[in-house]
């Protein structure tokens, strides 16, 4: 099919196209109206219809295939970590999550009630979630291991009735104790839970506060065989809560319908993945993110298809792992990140020839910008399709990719290709608001109302919602994704980076992705970060901040000199002098996410002495330190 067609019928009639989408998925009572649009910008997709999304990932496969579905797999879980390997068929996974689901009622959840998950990659997260979605329950998943202080914010900003944890995670063969870190986060947190149930791996402590915590075990007991009926949601109550990683600041709750995500995701397996009931999916990403929320559990699920929840490292026993995964369960369907090929791409190449891997359709990476010569290297090493796919916390689903299960359009490496049908994606001038030309640099924004599956609003802040998303760019009401991009003639979207990296030096626009990139050509960078930092004389200045590959080398205040003025000289030459950082100041690490994202804004507030805003997704406080001190007077 045409595609281009497809995307514009999306749009000019899209009522019409959205309500055959809804076909999709199974309504126990159909939707009344396909939108309503009466509140711009917030958009009530399939109004009034009456759907569960566990009913639709789990108990509508048990009929299929005159019942042969129900015995065919449904959650494979593996884990490198701890050696256990488990496959659960729609039977046993609609055992579990019943069972599970029994478990929160007696513990007091209500339909509308919070459920803080915060778990390792085990099926009982799974369980948990889709027991959640079951009776009603919304769950907020929390990145397994984030800190304390990270944790007590989003306890008391979902303010969960139950939190459902475990001792510990697993990280490279090293334990991550759990429950010390979540009775710290419920100490600092002004709410608090009213039970706490809790998965007892046997990895570490888990002591038990009396009266709160439950164990899972001893609960799973006393609800075996037990049946509990679906909840049959209006569309838009919530499903869930999902913070977005805090990258650029505090972190934001995603608030997600029901029935509009159900549709999205199902309509995304056709569409866009090309998964079929029966098949496998690997996506290597977490549960406490919006790729593992999307295409670990729902996604795949909703298209009856086995997912496989992996615990582990793209490396480790070996690095063949993830391919050796893709033989053993025939995966048809695998969405990772440019992170992990990375990785992969300074190990050694044999791996994946090693491998069966003719199941495989195509690899989906999403996540941060594919470069050009990562892409060509795993296009040429696995001789698959390799399709990037931009989207957000956000939106739920992929706003750019190439729709291969509608047509086959040929891919350009480093773009990830299209908008996708639903999202009216503009290219907006950020001064004046209108639209650039094909070859200029725009702010990548989406012209409302947001397609189903996208945020309904910030949980419990509808201000926040508008105010964040709908009133940056000038005079119109768009969603700004708050991404640079710009478009090629073929209409291929590029991302060029995220629009608070753009600073202006008296009058000149730089983006501090290009002078990072000079900073880094010189041999002795390892890794840098250039914000811009207020300047009474020239507005702002870049300045940078830099990990060398040999501590020694600026261990002396002789050593920091003579190579902040290499740098300098080597940004004058490739750059020319007004891209000059002020300084370039020498650190051992630089703060980031727990997903490996630098924190660009933190650290220009703390250049301009202000208050870093919430830091709770760091990676390392430390970094945090050594910034401070950097920045200090000598
Ligand atoms: P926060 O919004 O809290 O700062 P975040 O933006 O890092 O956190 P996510 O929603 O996980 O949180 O990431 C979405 C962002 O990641 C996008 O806005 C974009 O900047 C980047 N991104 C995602 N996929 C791609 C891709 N395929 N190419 C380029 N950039 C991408
Ligand atoms: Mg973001």
């Amino acid at each position: 099919m045409d595609y281009a067609a497809f995307h514009r019928r999306s749009l000019d009639e899209r009522d019409a196209f959205w309500a055959e989408q809804a076909r999709l998925i199974d309504w126990h009572v159909a939707p009344k109206r396909t939108l309503d649009y009466a509140r711009p910008p917030f958009a009530r997709w399939f109004v009034d219809g009456r759907t569960n999304l566990c009913h639709n990932a789990v108990d509508r496969w048990l009929n299929r295939d005159w019942g042969a579905h129900a015995d065919r797999p449904a959650l494979i879980y593996i884990s490198t970590e701890t050696g256990e390997e488990r496959t659960y068929s729609f039977r046993a996974l609609h055992a579990e999550v019943n069972r599970c689901a029994a478990m929160l009622l007696e513990l007091g959840v209500g339909r509308g009630d919070r459920v803080l998950i915060y778990m390792p990659m085990i099926a009982e997260a799974a369980f948990a979630m889709l027991a959640c979605a079951r009776i009603g329950a919304i769950h907020s998943v929390v990145f397994g291991g984030f800190a304390s202080h990270s944790l007590a914010n989003r306890i008391e900003d979902a303010a969960p009735k139950v939190i459902v944890s475990a001792d510990a995670g697993s990280r490279v063969g090293k334990v991550v104790p759990y429950k010390g870190l979540l009775d710290e986060a419920i100490r600092l947190s002004a709410h608090k839970p009213a039970k706490v149930l809790l998965v007892d791996r046997k990895l570490a402590a888990m002591p038990m506060t009396a009266g709160r915590d439950v164990r899972w075990d001893a609960l799973a007991v006393r609800h075996e065989g037990a049946q509990v009926p679906c909840a049959w949601l209006e569309s838009s109550e919530p499903s869930y809560i999902l913070y977005t990683s805090g990258t650029t600041g505090r972190p934001k709750g995603v608030q997600r319908d029901t029935g509009g995500y159900a549709v999205a995701l199902a309509a995304s397996m056709k569409h866009i993945y090309c998964g079929n009931a029966g098949e496998t999916y690997f996506s290597t990403s977490d549960i406490g993110w919006v790729v593992g929320h999307s295409y670990i559990i729902y996604g795949p699920l909703l298209a009856g298809m086995a997912t496989i929840m992996y615990e582990g490292t793209p490396v480790r026993p070996d690095a063949g792992i993830l391919w050796q995964i893709v033989e053993k369960h025939r995966v048809s369907v695998m969405f990772s990140a440019p992170t992990a090929i990375r990785v992969l791409k300074k190990q050694d190449p044999g791996y994946l020839t090693k491998y069966d891997l003719s199941s495989l359709k195509a690899l989906w990476l999403a996540g941060e910008p594919l470069d050009e010569p990562t892409a060509r290297w795993i296009a040429d090493s696995l001789k698959r399709p390799i399709i990037d796919n931009y989207w957000q916390t956000e939106t739920g689903w992929p706003i750019l990719t190439y729709p291969m299960g509608i047509e086959d359009k040929p891919r350009k490496f480093g773009s990830p290709g299209h908008p996708m049908y639903g999202y009216d994606v503009r290219l907006l001038h950020e001064a004046t608001g209108e639209e650039v030309a094909v070859g200029e640099k725009g702010v990548v924004a989406i012209v409302p109302p947001l397609p189903p599956g996208c945020m309904s609003t910030v949980w419990g802040d509808d201000r926040r919602f508008v105010e964040t998303y709908f009133r940056s760019v000038p005079g119109r009401e768009v969603y700004s994704t708050f991404d640079w991009g710009i478009r090629d003639a073929d209409g291929c979207h590029f991302i060029l980076g995220r629009t608070d990296d753009v600073i202006n030096v008296a009058g000149h626009r730089l983006g501090t992705r290009e002078i990072e990139e000079s900073i880094s050509s010189h041999p002795a960078i390892a890794e840098v970060a250039v914000v811009g930092v207020a300047d009474q004389l020239k507005g702002q200045v870049p300045v940078g901040f830099a990990v060398v590959k040999d501590a020694a080398a600026v261990a002396t205040l002789d050593g920091r000199m003579k190579l902040e003025g290499e740098v300098m000289k080597t940004v004058d030459g490739q750059l020319g002098a007004i891209a000059r950082p002020h300084r370039v100041h020498f650190v051992s690490a630089l703060p980031k996410t727990r997903s490996g994202k630098v924190l660009r804004r933190s650290i220009q507030a703390i250049c301009e002495g202000r208050d870093p805003g919430d830091l709770t997704t760091i990676e390392d406080p430390a970094a945090l330190t050594q910034l401070r001190e950097a920045m200090a007077p000598a």
